[in-house]
């Protein structure tokens, strides 16, 4: 993908507040710190575009990142903060499952689902994949920081988050480093495939 521009586009919590643009959209899923900012601003070759660490509310944000004027890159709000309470988690589910099932029909076109290589999915990690596929979506399974595991180490580790989530043999684990660029031509080319761009 030849990324001419890359943007900001919309910070939204309620349906009524995101894009109308009739972009396709490729959404990123996982827990907080992750990395899903740090791959967005790596897909699109920019440092600082999707604020990477900690903000305030984040949690509770859906942020749109416009990608040469044609799709967008939806960061949605990160799980697994142990700490929030149970209303947080109530209202970080209701703004998830809003956004999933008001735009699953038109807009979007794929969620990535992004993991740690280095540990196995968490109980979060297995019931966010289920919901998505409850939903019908066509997802990605992202294992990122692979730049903090060996070699060697990459393939058994992604057989083990296969396992955990229990993937179909066609279903695949794009191994990933933010830091060192692995996997970023095999995701764009799985990107290019539902946006038809
Ligand atoms: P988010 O909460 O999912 O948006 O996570 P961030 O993008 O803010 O990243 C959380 C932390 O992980 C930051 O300190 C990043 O620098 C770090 N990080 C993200 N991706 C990688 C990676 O591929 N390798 C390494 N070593 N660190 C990463």
């Amino acid at each position: 993908m030849n990324i001419k521009n890359a943007a900001h586009e919309i910070t939204a919590v309620k349906p009524n507040q995101y894009p109308v643009t009739g972009f396709s959209e490729i959404a990123f899923a996982g827990r907080s710190n992750v990395g899903k900012s740090s791959i967005i601003n790596t897909l699109v070759n920019r440092k600082s575009l999707a604020r990477v660490g900690s903000t305030p509310g984040k949690t509770r944000q859906i942020n749109f990142f416009s990608v040469n004027e044609n799709f967008y890159l939806v960061d949605l709000p990160g799980y697994g903060f142990a700490s929030v309470s149970k209303e947080m988690k109530a209202s970080w589910s209701n703004i998830i499952e809003t956004y999933l099932y008001s735009r699953k029909e038109n807009f979007l076109k794929m969620v990535v689902l992004l993991v740690d290589i280095r540990h196995s999915p968490s109980k979060d990690d297995i019931t966010m994949y289920q919901w998505l596929k409850g939903f019908g979506l066509k997802t990605l399974i992202i294992a990122n920081k692979a730049d903090k595991i060996t070699r060697g180490q990459i393939n058994p580790r992604i057989n083990d988050i296969r396992k955990v989530l229990q993937l179909d043999g066609d279903e695949k684990v794009i191994p990933f480093s933010t830091s060192n660029r692995l996997g970023l031509e095999q995701v764009w080319a799985e990107f290019d495939n539902v946006l038809n761009v």
